[in-house]
C-alpha cells in the first residue's frame, strides 16, 4: 500500500517540466522512494522474493511521458467509463498486471502543470500496445472533469507503470478477488493475464456497487468464466431494490463463505480504504496470514 497519500490525493502539484526532458518532480521522487523503501513495499519486495518464477518488474522510466489514443469509450453506468486506448508514443508499453499508469491531466491555464492521477491497468500484461483504464467519476474531480469531457481520438499522455502489487507466485489452490467502485481493473488485469498460466485454480470474485443500475462489466465476468474451470462471481449490492435476489450489504460481510482458513487462499482487494480495512481485520481476527493479502486503496 506504499502508493497511499500520494500527490493525486492531497492534490500536491506536480513540479516537473511537461515533456520528455521533465525533471523527476519532488512528488514523484517521494512516491518512488516511498514505493522501494516503505515497509508495505519491502514486505510486498520480500512477498515476491517468494516467487522464483516471477518475471521481474518491468523498470519505469519515469522521466518518459508516454502517448495513448483514445479509440473507444464504453460508458457502462453514468458513473463508470472504459476508455480503450492505443499507444502511439512508444508504439508499445511493457507493464506487469496490478500496476498503475499516472494520467496526466493537461491544466486549463497552458502555464501550469498538469494534474498526475493513477489509474490501474485493466487489461492483460501480455498486450503491449492497447490497454484499459477504468474510471469512477468523482464529483468535479479534476481527471474525472477531463475523461469524461472526452469524445474519442485524442491523445492522453501518462507515465508509468508503476505499483508493486503483483499476482502472488506461485498461487494458492484459491484466489478470493474482493473490489469496490472500479477496483474490478486491477482485478480482470490480475485474472486475465494469468488464466492461461493457472486455469485450475479456483478463482472467487466479489464486486460491490451501490444498486442494480451501478452494475457493469458483466460480460467480461463472463468471458472468464467461460475460460476458466472454476471462476465465480458476484455482485454485492449496498442499496439494491426489493426485487434483487442477490447478495446484499457489503463485500466484507459475505467472505465466509470462501473456507479460507482450510483452503489455502490469497486474499486480492481493490477500491474502497473501508472496505480494506474491514475485511484486514476480520482476517486478523481469523489469524489468517497477512502475507497472503494484498490491497490497494483508490480513495
Ligand atoms: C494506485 C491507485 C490506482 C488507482 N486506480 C484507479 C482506477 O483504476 N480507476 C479509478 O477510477 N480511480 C483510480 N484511482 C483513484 C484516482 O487516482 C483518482 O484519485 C480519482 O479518479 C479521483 O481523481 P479526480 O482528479 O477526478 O478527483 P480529485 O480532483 O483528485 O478529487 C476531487 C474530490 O473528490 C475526492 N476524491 C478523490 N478521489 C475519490 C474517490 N476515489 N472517491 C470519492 N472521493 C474522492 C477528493 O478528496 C476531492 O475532494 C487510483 C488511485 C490509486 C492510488
Amino acid at each position: 500500500m506504499g502508493v497511499r497519500g500520494w500527490c493525486a490525493r492531497t492534490q500536491e502539484p506536480a513540479r516537473a517540466g511537461h515533456g520528455p526532458q521533465a525533471m523527476m518532480s519532488p512528488c514523484v521522487s517521494r512516491f518512488i522512494h516511498r514505493l522501494t523503501q516503505s515497509p508495505a513495499a519491502k514486505q510486498t519486495q520480500a512477498q515476491m522474493s517468494d516467487a522464483p518464477q516471477s518475471p521481474a518488474a518491468p523498470k519505469p522510466n519515469i522521466r518518459l511521458i508516454r502517448k495513448m489514443r483514445v479509440d473507444r469509450i464504453a460508458d457502462y453506468t453514468p458513473n463508470i467509463r472504459e476508455l480503450f486506448l492505443t499507444m502511439t508514443e512508444p508504439d508499445s508499453f511493457d507493464f506487469r498486471a496490478g500496476q498503475f499508469v499516472m494520467l496526466h491531466v493537461p491544466p486549463k491555464d497552458p502555464a501550469a502543470k498538469p494534474a498526475l492521477r493513477a489509474y490501474s491497468i485493466a487489461s492483460s500484461e501480455h498486450v503491449k500496445n492497447h490497454y484499459r483504464l477504468v474510471f469512477k467519476y468523482v464529483d468535479t474531480g479534476l481527471a474525472s472533469e477531463y475523461v469524461w469531457a472526452l469524445k474519442g481520438g485524442e491523445t492522453i499522455e501518462f507515465t508509468g507503470p508503476f505499483g508493486r502489487l503483483f499476482f502472488k507466485e506461485p498461487p494458492t489452490e484459491q484466489q478470493i478477488f474482493l473490489n469496490t467502485g472500479s477496483g474490478i481493473s486491477q482485478h480482470f488485469s490480475f485474472i486475465e493475464s494469468h488464466l492461461e498460466k493457472y486455469p485450475d485454480l479456483t478463482y472467487r470474485l466479489l464486486f460491490g456497487v451501490r444498486t442494480e443500475q451501478d452494475i457493469y462489466y458483466v460480460e467480461e465476468l463472463e468471458r472468464l468464466k467461460s475460460r476458466l474451470k472454476n471462476f465465480e462471481y458476484e455482485f454485492v449490492l449496498s442499496r439494491p431494490s426489493e426485487t434483487w435476489k442477490g447478495k446484499r450489504g457489503y463485500v466484507q460481510n459475505h467472505i465466509d463463505a470462501f473456507d479460507y482458513m482450510k483452503v489455502p487462499s490469497t486474499f486480492y482487494m481493490c477500491g474502497n480504504g473501508a472496505m480494506i480495512k474491514d475485511v484486514k481485520t476480520k482476517l486478523a481476527g481469523d489469524g489468517f496470514d497477512p502475507k497472503m493479502i494484498f490491497a490497494e486503496a483508490f480513495d
